[in-house]
């Protein structure tokens, strides 16, 4: 094998599938050469040196061999395994739940460095105890949305642009963000319709909105936030990306069914 078909990486493990008969199929997150898909030979095998270092979340050193359909990874070597957060179930499906929005978000072969940065950041946090998981996730999406292209318009109306008013304001996904009263009322010129999908927002829910849009998470990781303003902004926000992914996430309902059953 030439040299110049070894390339080296530093990879997150966003997902991995079976492949085959004993290998793994892995979707990873890099910083140069965004996502990418390879495949982990004999991984599954109990014999294996690299399946360890390719666990789901891992924060890995690889290198890998240029193939025909998917490249292949010849060396693994775990830089951060995140340890502290795989010992509570909580804690994993909130790590699930960032990879799958990376995963559908992110196109293939784009680099993304700042994604990269985030999810490699937000993965560290979750290993510590004094994280608020839900606090997290929501400056997570938030942050993600706007690398990915998707920020939503929280400061001017998404409509006709007029600064937004302390008062009773909505939020639509298919506008991109928060109305004001009057264009709730106006039918949008482009279309000769409504926005179908524009709820309430309080004043305290978007207050935390925008307060995640534009603080780094050294400031947001202290907030102290209403339970009710956290409720109502977790709910905007998958309204918001399902809206956009057109699809519901698998992650979402493990987390959901995982409240539940802590009550
Ligand atoms: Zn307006």
């Amino acid at each position: 094998m030439s040299r110049e078909r070894l390339y080296r990486v530093q990879a997150i493990v966003l997902k991995r599938s079976d492949w085959g008969e004993a290998d793994r199929l892995l979707t990873l997150l890099t910083p140069d050469r965004g996502k990418l898909r390879a495949i982990a030979k004999g991984a599954r095998k109990p014999s294996s040196r690299k399946s360890g270092h390719v666990e789901l979340f891992t924060h890995t050193h690889l290198l890998l061999a240029k193939g025909k359909h998917f490249d292949i990874i010849t060396q693994a070597d775990t830089l951060d395994a995140f340890l502290p957060l795989r010992e509570n179930l909580e804690r994993v499906g909130y790590a699930y739940y960032l990879a799958e929005l990376v995963d559908k978000f992110l196109e293939e072969g784009t680099e993304n460095r700042a994604s990269f940065n985030l999810l490699l950041g937000a993965l560290a946090a979750l290993s510590e105890p004094t994280t608020a998981p839900d606090l997290l996730a929501r400056f997570f999406e938030l942050r993600l949305l706007q690398y990915a292209g998707y920020r939503p318009q929280l400061f001017h109306c998404a409509q006709c642009g007029k600064p937004i008013q302390p008062t009773e304001n909505y939020f639509s996904a298919e506008a991109g963000g928060v109305l004001d009263p009057e264009c709730l009322q106006t039918p949008r010129a482009h279309l000769a319709e409504h926005v179908y999908d524009a709820q309430v927002i309080s004043l305290d829910a978007l207050k935390l909105l925008r307060y995640l849009q534009t603080r780094e998470w050294e400031t947001v990781r202290g907030l102290r936030v209403p339970g009710a303003a956290m409720a109502q902004v977790e709910a905007l926000m998958l309204h918001y990306i399902t809206h956009h992914l057109e699809r519901n996430l698998k992650s979402v309902e493990f987390l959901r069914k995982l409240r539940f059953s802590i009550g």
